[in-house]
């Protein structure tokens, strides 16, 4: 559960903290924190990246 109240990412274990869709680092608290979004099968997917250039490798 997140509180509404508190700064995301405060309280954030290597275990909650979502994983780099490239280098599966855990991102924790980074200011270059990427997510995408996109539609798959009717579905929302999501992935997160630990910055710009894993996004960008991860596109190919
Ligand atoms: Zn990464």
């Amino acid at each position: 559960m997140v509180d509404p109240t508190s700064d995301l990412g405060e309280d954030v274990s290597e275990e909650d903290a979502p994983r780099c869709a490239t280098c599966d680092a855990a991102i924790v608290d980074s200011p270059h924190h990427r997510v995408i979004t996109w539609i798959e099968d009717g579905e929302v997917r999501s992935a997160h990246f630990c910055d710009d250039g894993c996004r960008t490798d991860w596109n190919g």
